[in-house]
């Protein structure tokens, strides 16, 4: 006799889920095509989406038997290497690959790994056709949110970010009345513990040697600005239906405590474990169920002690602004995201210093006015007009 009632969901899954990843050739992509090498008896892929990564995705499709490929930079479409796709595997070519992937009959579920705000249409796409959305693609969210969330019946849309994974298996059985504030951890980055004065002369390089997860270029920059953090704090935001000012940045150096979920009772829920991509992805997928561990298992024992630290939004702006742009709401974190997405690739290619970044976020940001969220249409123009708007303040800024 158990002492609990089993208030988790029960799953009423009688074949393997059929699925689509969209960014397969990405850091999250392609761990999530390793965890359903490992369950190929409750997962099958069907689909793949990359940008350019032709070679990548015609030897994934030949891997996992796939039934179609989606390739959204044109240039690409003749790339030799898709001459080898399986036997009647269709190719879908053009910025609405991502889209049509996503709205076939024989998908159930889209793991949308796509970087940056280009995987908007595809979040929507697959929210309005009713599959089940797994969601690394952070900035679409950010962006938007308001439009997105309206769309979403409970547990349509399953949080890959480890954060907000963790977030989300605190709240699982609980009453969302309950919750009074989300505690959202941070590794800190590689810079933790800097003077402004010394980020001054950090390079890329400097940045993209994360102390713990091995991520794509641009999300390892944005972890370093803490951008990252100030996006995830807009992400719980939507994803929780919580208020900006009621998500708080813990820096947890050991990054083992992946977040926590405080009640109105003061009980404190946190969520543990290895540090390992794989664990929230497989989670995604498995809900309501869970599977064997991907990943190796700690020993508590011989863990290092754990530690708490206040995140120094002075020294690191963009997690200040992502938070302002929260709060505004309306446009703003699109008009702050694309800022970003300019500037991140700016400091990337090195022509622009560490602490620019945030410089250009602010200049575009106090360029905008709030707006509300009307529509995709809008969202792009106004994504578009806050890239030309980033580019001419890294112009000045770099003069
Ligand atoms: P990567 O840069 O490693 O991979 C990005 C993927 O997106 C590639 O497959 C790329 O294809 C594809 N892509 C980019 N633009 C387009 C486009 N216009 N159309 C189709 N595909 C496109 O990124 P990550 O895997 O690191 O991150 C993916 C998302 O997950 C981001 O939003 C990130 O914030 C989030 N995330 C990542 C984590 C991580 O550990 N990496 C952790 C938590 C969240 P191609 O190779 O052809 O260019
Ligand atoms: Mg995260």
């Amino acid at each position: 006799m158990n002492i609990f009632e089993d208030t988790a969901p029960t799953s009423s899954r009688k074949r393997p889920i059929r699925v689509v990843v969209l960014g397969a050739s990405g850091s999250i992509g392609m761990q999530t095509l390793d965890v359903c090498r490992q369950h190929t008896d409750k997962v099958e892929v069907v689909g793949l989406a990359v940008r350019s990564s032709t070679e990548f995705v015609a030897r994934a499709a030949e891997r996992h038997g796939v039934r179609v490929v989606a390739v959204t930079d044109e240039r690409h479409a003749k790339d030799p290497a898709l001459e080898s796709l399986p036997a009647g595997c269709d190719l879908l070519v053009g910025d609405d690959a991502l889209e049509e992937i996503c709205l076939r009959d024989d998908v159930d579920c889209v793991v949308s790994a796509v970087v940056g705000f280009a995987g908007i249409n595809a979040g929507y796409a697959a929210l309005k056709a009713g599959k089940t959305l797994l969601y690394a693609n952070k900035e679409s969210l950010v962006v938007g949110g308001d439009l997105l969330m309206p769309l979403v019946a409970p547990g349509q849309l399953i949080p890959v970010d480890s954060e907000h994974s963790a977030i989300y298996q605190c709240l699982v059985g609980e009453r969302r009345s309950d919750l009074h504030r989300i505690w959202l951890t941070c590794s800190g980055g590689p810079f933790f513990g800097m003077s402004r004065r010394q980020l001054l002369n950090v390079t890329a390089g400097d940045a993209l040697r994360h102390p713990t997860w091995q991520m794509g270029a641009k999300i390892t920059i944005d972890s370093a600005t803490l951008m990252n953090k100030g996006l995830e704090v807009l992400e719980a935001h939507h994803l929780f239906d919580v208020d900006v000012d009621d998500v708080s940045v813990l820096v947890q150096r050991q990054s083992m405590i992946h977040s926590m979920v405080e009640f109105s009772d003061g009980v404190v829920k946190a969520q543990l474990g290895p540090s390992d991509m794989r664990i929230p992805i497989q989670y995604a997928l498995s809900y309501p169920e869970r599977w064997d561990s991907p990943a190796d298992r700690v020993d508590y024992c011989g863990a290092p002690n754990f530690t708490f630290d206040r995140a120094d939004e002075d020294t690191f702006g963009c997690l200040a602004l992502a938070k302002r742009a929260g709060r505004e709401g309306g446009i703003m974190p699109c008009a702050m995201n694309a800022a970003n997405e300019v500037a991140n690739l700016a400091f990337r290619e090195d022509r622009c210093n560490f602490l620019d970044i945030e410089e250009v976020v602010r200049s575009v940001m106090n360029e905008t006015k709030p707006d509300p969220v009307e529509s995709l249409e809008q969202l792009h123009e106004v994504d578009a007009r806050s890239r030309e708007a980033a580019s001419r303040a890294l112009a000045r800024i770099s003069r």
